[in-house]
Formats: C-alpha cells, sequence, structure tokens
C-alpha cells in the first residue's frame, strides 16, 4: 500500500501552495528591508516545508532558526502543553522576529510561543502561518501572514505529520477515517 492509499481528499493542491507562498512572500517583502534583518523562526516539526519554501520568495536580508516544540499528547488534538525540545540558538533581544508554524489550530502553541518570545524583548514580533483553523480557536492569537483558512478536519501533508508521517506528501489533504482510527 502506498502513503497515496491512505489519502481520502485533496484539500489544497500542491500549485495552490505554491502560488500562495510567493504571494505571503510578496506581503512580506512590503513589511521588511535589509535594514531589518529579521531572523525567522521556524518551528520544527511541521514548519519545515513551508519555511523552505517562503525563504526563497524574500527579497530582503534575513537569518533563520529553529525552535523544536512538543505539544503533550499524540494523535489528532493537542493538549495545550507546550515543551521547548531544542531552543534557538540566536539571542532575539532587540531584533525582529517572524514566527513561522505550520497550523493554528485552537492558538495554545503559538499563544505559549509568543508569550515565551516576548519575554526576551524583541524589537516587533510577527507570525506567519500557512493554515489557520479559525472554527477551532480557543486563545485569541496574533496571525500577521495567513496561507489558507481551513475547515475543523485534521490535515496532513506539505510538513504537517499523522504520527510523524504524510509530512513528504506534497499537498494538504485529510487522510481516510479508517487511518486515524486505526491509530487512536
Ligand atoms: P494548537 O495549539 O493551535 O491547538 O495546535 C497547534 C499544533 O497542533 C500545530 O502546530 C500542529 O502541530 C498540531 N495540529 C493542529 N491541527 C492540526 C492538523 O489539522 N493537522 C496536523 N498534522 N497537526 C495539527
Amino acid at each position: 500500500m502506498s502513503l497515496l492509499d491512505d489519502v481520502e481528499k485533496t484539500l489544497i493542491s500542491q500549485v495552490a501552495i505554491e502560488e500562495r507562498i510567493a504571494q505571503l512572500g510578496a506581503e512580506m517583502n512590503a513589511v521588511y528591508t535589509d535594514n531589518d534583518l529579521p531572523l525567522l523562526v521556524c518551528i520544527l516539526r511541521g514548519a519545515f516545508i513551508f519555511m523552505a519554501d517562503l525563504t526563497r520568495h524574500l527579497a530582503f536580508r534575513h537569518e533563520v532558526d529553529f525552535m523544536v516544540i512538543s505539544s503533550y499528547g499524540k494523535g489528532t488534538t493537542s493538549t495545550g502543553v507546550v515543551r521547548i525540545l531544542l531552543d534557538l540558538a540566536a539571542n532575539i533581544e532587540g531584533r525582529h522576529v517572524v514566527i513561522v508554524e505550520d497550523i493554528v489550530d485552537t492558538g495554545h502553541t503559538l499563544s505559549y510561543i509568543l508569550r515565551n518570545f516576548k519575554a526576551r524583548n524583541p524589537a516587533s514580533l510577527r507570525v506567519a502561518t500557512l493554515l489557520s483553523k479559525p472554527s477551532r480557536r480557543e486563545i485569541e492569537v496574533p496571525v500577521d501572514f495567513v496561507g489558507f483558512e481551513v475547515p475543523n478536519e485534521f490535515v496532513i501533508g506539505y510538513g504537517l505529520d499523522f504520527v510523524e508521517q504524510y509530512r513528504n506528501l506534497p499537498f494538504i489533504g485529510v487522510l481516510k477515517p479508517e487511518v486515524y482510527q486505526s491509530q487512536v
């Protein structure tokens, strides 16, 4: 059985993602200049493909850094309890920072990251997320650059996983119900 046999449907095609990320890059190019020298922080592991594509559409000088976050709880819901498994290499005090996320769902993870980063006194702090599920929001979080709003379904692909798999699918999709059920 191939990975694709587990997919029920495609929500966002590879071409649509590529086009939208180019637009997000243009939006960010209108905000930042070389002088700002922003630091883009990729929240791993889900945002690794988004970050790699986004950074190549940015015309201003910038640096990249990475943070590994783990939400407690396996399966398809996050508990809102967040652990930092690997912290930034950079000191962000006085720097312009852009958090690059895969998806904002309830908002708990991003809310935690924002609080944590604000305590380090950056010059500015913005958020870029590939996906947002507004209908699931439990905490209001400011998001500056949003790729797509998605319905209340558990999505995979383009960096997003289910049980650490399916990240390599080049589109955003939904798995067949029996695949989710077999793991919970
Ligand atoms: P939140 O704290 O906003 O509820 O959840 C954020 C994190 O939960 C995301 O960074 C992601 O790791 C995970 N998550 C939330 N919704 C989805 C989804 O539909 N698919 C996948 N693969 N992960 C999700």
